[in-house]
């Protein structure tokens, strides 16, 4: 039942901070915000975004509270309803109508090779991609594309797609995900048109096939999934496929695992700094954000696994820097990015694994970063070492990381850091050496 006790609390702090506040805070974080529902102990706010809800939780929450009557005090809670999370579940202007059926799952319009960024991590599936576009049913058949999340599968998919419709518009194309084709089986054995649905695969020109791994522990869908995988292969007709792991680890049938691997069989891997760093780039640009190669490296350096977190990132900071007015600063960056820049690797990093990675580097032994010579082929790669060893491990003092080499003290660790840290604002080239280092401890194995 709703109880107006809170929502007069409401009313009344907004008018107090409406009075006594600048205009524009009132209008920016205050005015946007809508009740939705109050019962006797919890208020349901509506917010344009998640940044307004950050704000009232961080800034006005106590405030807040210092408006409910008495009863009420520590008892209150608060409840949010991102309005634009609603709205953009349906992202309607992503879809391209000419492509929908109910059949045809909607393309992404931004996917296509154009908005693909390359390195060597994807390099080859790209090209791969590209070549059965341009010659489907001609160059590898079936190409099959595997790797991680978020690392462009679909992305590549949806290319193969756009550029074969733009390029050869007789051709039928079908791009569909694994979910849905089987739902589609299950709807047509339940009206009894499994012929017509048969029909309708065997008719097309490309399939494209998004997550086979969709099909595992699915025996009789796998199986009819088969027979019409090699109905299309014998009569020349493209297939692509995308997994989240290689044809053999699939489990599926021997027959349909060698079936999948006559083609070609391409991996995309996880993007490297510079590939991250040109990617955010990308991705700012579409999205009218001007992001400094200084800020681009420091996002990439700390968002490693996965593409869709850097583009989450970009969002976020965009959205962010048009509700305020302001730039990418390093201060904005860290302040709307904090949950995912602060996100523990997914590796234990030692003292140990530093010292390991940073002597490989510099080509000297694990025991001279541990010594006290001063030379200067040492003492270098020592600070490097101590450099890392405070960015990426926060769990310990600075004495205990100190001791690790050869019992050095707390201030010489800080300073090796401080040094270390201003030289790799100056110097580019070394910049990129460490970040090698520490993208070899952070990357995942
Ligand atoms: P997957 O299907 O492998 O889980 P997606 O294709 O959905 O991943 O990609 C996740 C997001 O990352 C998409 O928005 C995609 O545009 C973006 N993305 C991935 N790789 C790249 C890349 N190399 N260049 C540009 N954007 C990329
Ligand atoms: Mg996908």
């Amino acid at each position: 039942m709703d109880s107006p006790q809170l929502e007069e609390a409401w009313d009344a702090f907004c008018s107090f901070i409406k009075a006594h506040r600048p205009l524009a805070e009132y209008s920016n974080w205050i005015a946007p915000i809508q009740v939705l529902k109050s019962t006797e102990s919890s208020l349901v706010l509506s917010v344009p975004n998640i940044f307004v809800q950050d704000y009232l939780i961080e800034n006005y929450q106590e405030e807040f509270f210092s408006f409910l009557p008495s009863e009420l005090q520590g008892k209150c809670q608060l409840f949010f309803i991102v309005e634009s999370s609603i709205e953009k579940s349906k992202e309607p202007e992503e879809l391209d109508p000419g492509l929908k059926s109910p059949l045809l799952p909607s393309l992404n319009r931004h996917y296509t090779f154009e908005n693909f960024i390359e390195g060597p991590s994807n390099q080859f599936v790209k090209s791969a991609a590209i070549g059965v576009a341009m010659r489907p049913g001609k160059t590898y058949n079936p190409l099959v594309i595997h790797g991680g999340v978020g690392l462009g599968k679909t992305h590549l998919l949806h290319s193969i797609a756009h550029f074969i419709s733009a390029r050869h518009p007789k051709l039928q194309v079908q791009c569909i995900t694994t979910e849905a084709f089987v739902n589609d089986l299950v709807q047509s054995l339940k009206n009894r048109s499994v012929d017509h649905l048969k029909r309708h695969y065997r008719s097309l020109d490309v399939l494209l096939v998004d997550d086979i791994q969709f099909l595992q522990n699915k025996k009789n869908f796998e199986e009819e999934f088969s027979s019409m995988f090699e109905a299309l292969i014998h009569q020349g007709k493209q297939i692509v496929i995308t997994s989240d792991k290689p044809p053999q680890q699939l489990g599926f049938s021997d027959r349909l695992t060698a079936r999948m691997e006559w083609g070609l069989v391409a991996s995309v891997g996880v993007p490297d700094l510079e590939t991250r760093v040109a990617i955010l780039q990308h991705k700012a640009d579409k999205k009218g954000l001007t992001l400094k190669q200084s800020i681009a490296f420091f996002i990439a350096e700390h968002v490693v696994q996965n593409v869709r977190q850097l583009e989450g990132a970009v969002n976020r900071l965009s959205a962010y820097c048009k509700l305020m007015g302001t730039e990418a600063t390093e201060e904005v960056v860290e302040k709307t990015l904090a949950e995912i820049l602060h996100q523990a690797p997914k590796k234990r990093i030692t003292v140990e694994s530093i010292i390991k990675s940073v002597a490989a580097t510099f080509d000297i032994g694990p025991q001279e970063l541990k010594s006290s010579s001063r030379t200067k082929h040492i003492a270098f790669p020592r600070q490097v070492a101590m450099y890392l060893a405070k960015e990426l491990i926060s769990s310990d003092s600075l004495s205990r990381l100190a001791s690790f080499f050869g019992g050095k003290t707390h201030s010489t660790l800080l300073h090796s850091w401080q040094k270390i840290k201003k030289q790799m604002e100056q110097d580019q080239e070394m910049r990129e050496q460490i970040e090698r280092v520490r993208g070899s401890l952070i990357d995942l194995p």
